[in-house]
């Protein structure tokens, strides 16, 4: 999808121009993908915007930078204000909001002492997502996610998507929508940018965070949300086979939100419908986000956007 400017970026501390918001070409970032970054969505409700588990993203940033020695001058209060600021000074909604760190421009050499931290947020506009009907079709990817001591997978740092893109651009020219990648170990890890889930005989599982897998904020919501409903749920180590026959498969992510699986490796999941836990967590977590159903456990950050034209989409799961 083509990126679609808004006014302002938000730069160390400051709103710029959109169109100013550049970096030399001599910046570490460039060379080493020295950054961390999230993705995070903001809705559009009847009453305004809402930032999706806002504090849980910001905190993944600064242990992301954490990981990677990368001085943060930014608290998590201060990431998180200047997040709402922008999305209310922008007023667009619904938007995709990308904050980033990065070793910038100082010296040049693989240490990255000498590149001092530069910080930005951005937003734009990002509709509401609506899966096609009976979910996507996948394979598994010729390529494993990082093994454990190479890069620390549960920092959400740019040179991971090194990995991701080899998964996506491989599942994409063999017509696939997405490609799930296996650990060093062979057990199932996730997906480009997406984490795993499989439902067989009433239980959720997903892969345990030594999987080599992101620790998603939306994984963390879906296991909050079958907690909630009595699914049982168990995060261990799984079989690559185990999705062959599995009685429901999705993904989860930011941008993905719950993407049901219709068949993986052109084996058909179940039936080749979208399964009932599926869909109870799905209709569930896109309630909450749109303002339909009670946000009890407190997902949501406000931010005042006129939201009048675009609240009233169709949601769909
Ligand atoms: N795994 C990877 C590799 C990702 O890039 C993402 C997207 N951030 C996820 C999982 C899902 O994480 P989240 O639910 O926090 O978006």
């Amino acid at each position: 999808m083509p990126i679609q400017p808004t006014a302002k970026i938000w730069h160390n501390g400051s709103l710029i121009p959109w169109e100013k918001a550049q970096i030399h070409v001599m910046s570490h970032v460039v060379h080493y993908g020295s950054s961390v970054f999230e993705g995070i969505r903001c809705y559009a409700q009847p009453q305004g915007a809402a930032i999706f588990r806002l504090p849980e993203h910001m905190q993944r940033l600064i242990d992301s930078a954490k990981v990677y020695r990368m001085p943060m001058p930014y608290s998590l209060d201060q990431l998180s204000n200047a997040v709402v600021d922008l999305v209310e000074s922008n007023g667009v909604a619904p938007c995709y909001i990308r904050p980033i760190a990065f070793r910038g421009y100082g010296e040049l050499g693989v240490n990255p002492k000498g590149a001092p931290t530069e910080v930005y947020i951005a937003n734009f506009p990002w509709g509401k997502y609506v899966t096609g009907e009976g979910g996507a079709d996948v394979c598994i990817s010729s390529w494993n996610r990082m093994a454990p001591n190479t890069l620390p997978a549960l920092a959400k740092a740019g040179g991971n998507y090194l990995n991701s893109q080899l998964i996506r651009m491989e599942a994409d020219v063999n017509g696939y929508s997405e490609g799930i990648a296996l650990d060093v170990h062979g057990n199932l890890s996730e997906g480009s940018g997406e984490n795993l889930f499989i439902v067989r005989n009433g239980v959720l599982f997903t892969s345990p965070l030594a999987n080599s897998v992101l620790s998603g904020i939306t994984r963390d919501s879906i296991l909050t949300l079958a907690r909630h409903f009595g699914i049982p749920v168990v995060e261990q180590p799984m079989p690559r086979e185990l999705l062959y026959i599995a009685d429901e498969v999705f993904l989860t992510g930011t941008a993905a939100e719950v993407t049901p699986i219709r068949s993986v490796d052109r084996i058909t999941i179940a039936d080749g419908n979208v399964g009932p836990i599926t869909q109870q967590l799905s209709e569930e977590f896109l309630g909450i986000a749109n303002g339909l159903r009670t946000d009890r456990f407190n997902w949501l950050t406000p931010a005042k956007v006129n939201t009048e034209a675009t609240a009233d989409q169709p949601v769909s799961v």
